[in-house]
């Protein structure tokens, strides 16, 4: 069977680095085992069972995002159009007595959880509903209580072969039975998820450490559902610091960073690579990052994710960016503008504000003296027509006629041409400029 894999987002916010990494990993997963010939299939899976939070506007936002990213998916499943595949295997969990109907409220499970804690004892489910009788079942129900239903995990040990963790184990007498339908009758992520994954065949499951003991329950539901159990990868999750990224990037969900100027490619780049064994480094394309793909690479230790390295990976990609790449972001931009000034920039938006410093109006504050100095320049303008060797010809033409060199020679050219004290080399902006508008700001 060739390797099909998910992302199961929960349409109930905007996708953040987190979600985007189980995304990203999934995704070169499944791309390398296409350019290694074993075919590959991602899926993306809107986990939107619970219809009070999930948001049709987020489910847009998700792929969007995902589109932004480049990662394109095979197929697509919402888990609230098969609420009828869960009831049936409900059913079935029903009629091989795996799925009981409990009656405690949350305040009831709440002190039974208490008392537990007072003793010292882990806070296992007590199983009591296995031994209510059907007379007393029927009291609540007159009562008016609705049951929730749980699964009732076997006694037997679970194990399975982490492609990250490596020998997983987990006692299942260790473990509360898994609530599997709410009071209201809705599935809960536990059961849809076992689900989706045996009947749209995946056979890998990539995702977050967290998501470790959700594992071992689905372990044992796999199999009472009679699917094979899929292979598994739980990531180390990601360490953000938090506070530093909501006040330089406006948070760490993907459309701040997409405001403020973060190229896909930055994200990806730094998102395939940390917390694994190779370098981070700026890739322009998804495909490298797809062919070097191994889980042998991932560690166990939280991946450090730092927005200053996600900054100079796009500032690293910005300067290599061919036009064609940008093109359609730099309205009334041209090819030779673009490679004149990627070089200096630290942002997208950057390009912007040297294109109207280039063709609008500049200011600089200079004194009298060095205004006499730039008029004096003017006469030693090299002819047309100008190209990258201008700047340096006329440097060598104004210098025997001044006392001024190096700093004091140029910043008053710059200021008065660009009114910056820094940018893109003045020997790439001149022939920008072009002579009548370079005569005019030197006539300041
Ligand atoms: N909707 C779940 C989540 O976002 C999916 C987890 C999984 O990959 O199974 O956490």
């Amino acid at each position: 069977m060739p390797p099909k894999v998910r992302f199961a987002p929960s349409p109930t916010g905007y996708l953040h680095v987190g979600n985007v990494r189980a995304a990203l990993v999934n995704w070169l997963f499944a791309r390398h085992q296409s350019i290694i010939g074993a075919g590959g299939h991602f899926l993306l899976r809107i986990d939107d069972t619970d219809a009070g939070r999930s948001k049709a506007e987020y489910t847009a936002a998700i792929e969007e995002d995902l589109r932004w990213l480049g990662l394109d998916w095979d197929s697509e499943a919402h888990q609230s159009q098969r609420f009828e595949r869960y009831r049936i295997a409900a059913e079935k969990l029903r009629a091989a007595s795996r799925l009981y109907p409990c009656y405690e409220t949350p305040e009831e499970l709440d002190v039974q959880r208490k008392m537990l804690a007072g003793r010292g004892q882990p806070p296992i489910y007590n199983r009591a509903a296995l031994k209510l009788t059907d007379e007393q079942k029927k009291k609540y129900e007159a009562a008016g209580r609705k049951p929730h239903y749980r699964f009732l995990l076997g006694d037997e040990e679970i194990t399975w072969d982490d492609l990250i963790r490596g020998t997983t184990h987990f006692k299942a007498t260790h473990m509360s039975d898994p609530v599997l339908l709410r009071e209201d009758g809705v599935p809960v992520y536990t059961l849809a998820s076992v689900v989706d994954d045996g009947e749209l065949g995946i056979t890998h499951v990539i995702r977050g450490e967290d998501h470790v003991s959700n594992t071992a329950v689905q372990v044992q539901l796999y199999k009472a559902l009679d699917f094979a159990v899929p292979q598994f990868a739980h990531m180390a999750l990601l360490k953000t610091k938090e506070g530093e990224l909501s006040k330089r990037l406006g948070g760490n969900d993907i459309r701040a960073l997409r405001e403020a100027g973060i190229l896909p490619m930055a994200v990806n780049s730094l998102l395939a690579r940390i917390g694994t064994s190779d370098a981070v480094e700026a890739f322009l394309e998804l495909r490298p990052l797809a062919e070097g793909f191994d889980f042998k690479k991932f560690g166990r230790a939280p991946a450090n994710y730092d927005v200053a390295e996600l900054e100079k990976l796009n500032e690293k990609l910005l300067h290599q960016l061919p036009f064609a790449a940008v093109k359609d972001r730099l309205a009334g931009m041209d090819e030779t503008f673009w490679l004149s000034v990627r070089g200096n920039l630290k942002t997208l938006a950057e390009a912007q504000q040297w294109w109207d410093i280039l063709h609008g109006d500049v200011s600089a504050d200079l004194n009298h003296e060095e205004r006499t100095f730039l008029r004096s320049t003017i006469e030693k303008l090299p002819p047309a027509p100008w190209n990258e060797t201008t700047w340096d010809a006329w440097i060598a033409a104004i210098k025997p006629t001044t006392q001024r060199k190096g700093k004091e020679l140029f910043m008053p050219l710059r200021l008065a041409l660009t009114g910056q004290g820094h940018g893109p080399e003045m020997k790439k902006l001149l022939p920008l400029l072009g002579h009548e508008k370079v005569v005019e700001r030197l006539k300041i």
